[in-house]
């Protein structure tokens, strides 16, 4: 690694998540998108990647979104929540489909409260989201006392230390296990890429190269390549409910001319359906694949 006469680190820094949720689909995605992390898992800090001028840095995700502030990384992978909770002016170059929960309002299932009115001014709220905690009962005119947690909220009203917890939740079953309810999403979160805005600009096409192999890796996440043989009068009904990219790939199959094999990328919320209704007009040998990397 080398600095140029500005003192500027010349070598593109990227910081992943070291630990915690979305340490491991963070990793996986450097490795689809191609580059050589060896033992990206392990507890190392930093790691070299083979060939380019790239290192991996392993860090907190919380301090990934200072760090990519301040410009001490180039690039780098947190969750959204923590970004707006920092109110850092970082750019967000991919908006990755993982890591997806929300900031929820939540109080005990027997306080009697199902809507943020029946807040009493005064109650408190035990949160590791502050300044969005703040920010959101300001904004309806609650004065509610904050208790800085850095962790399990969802006990802190059974200890009789808060009346009602801000925390981030996914599918709601720790709520339950605490015996708390929703009441209010602040906001949705997902996994970012994210980078600091003087990098973007100063090592331009060594960011733009790497943020297009992750965001093809991103896109592919949500679909799936879709192989059948199908005959060719139900050809044009196919068409209508599987667009594919560009229109299903269309091919002949040798010594056959009432069936075709058609290749198709479809959405995997819509892979059930598009079965069953291949079926439905006649195809066989259906397919159905993962994709690693979708290069437009
Ligand atoms: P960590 O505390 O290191 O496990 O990472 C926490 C980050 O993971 C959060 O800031 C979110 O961006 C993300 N995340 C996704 N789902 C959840 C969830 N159910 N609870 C907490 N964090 C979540």
């Amino acid at each position: 690694m080398w600095r140029s006469a500005t003192g500027e680190h010349m070598t593109l820094r990227f910081a992943v998540p070291n630990k915690g949720r979305l340490s491991e689909r963070s990793v996986q995605i450097l490795r689809q998108a191609g580059l050589e992390i060896d033992n990206g898992s392990d507890r190392k800090l930093f790691a070299a990647i083979k060939d380019r001028d790239l290192a991996i840095m392993f860090l907190r995700a919380q301090d990934i979104v200072r760090f990519v502030h301040q410009g001490a990384v180039d690039l780098g992978i947190t969750g959204k929540d923590l970004v707006l909770e920092a109110g850092s002016d970082v750019a967000t170059l991919v908006e990755l489909n993982f890591g997806y929960c929300h900031l929820a309002v939540a109080v005990p299932e027997s306080s009697g409260i199902d809507s943020i009115k029946d807040i009493k001014n005064g109650a408190v709220v035990a949160t590791s989201f502050p300044n969005l905690t703040k920010k959101y009962f300001a904004g309806k005119g609650k004065k509610v006392e904050i208790a800085r947690i850095s962790g399990a909220a969802e006990v802190t009203p059974r200890i009789g230390v808060a009346d009602l917890i801000v925390d981030l939740v996914s599918s709601g079953s720790t709520l339950k296990t605490n015996g708390l309810k929703e009441i209010d999403v602040i906001t949705e979160s997902r996994a970012l890429l994210i980078g600091n805005k003087k990098s973007i600009r100063s090592k331009k096409s060594d960011v733009q190269e790497l943020v297009a192999a992750i965001k093809s890796v991103s896109d592919a996440e949500n679909k799936k390549y879709l192989m059948a043989d199908v005959p060719v009068d139900s050809l044009e009904d196919i068409k209508k409910f599987l667009p594919g990219i560009a229109g299903p790939t269309v091919m002949s199959i040798m010594g056959r001319d009432d069936v075709v094999a058609i290749h198709v990328v479809v959405d995997k919320n819509k892979v059930h359906d598009s079965v069953i209704k291949l079926k439905h007009l006649g195809a066989t040998g259906i397919l159905i694949v993962p994709i690693d990397r979708m290069v437009p």
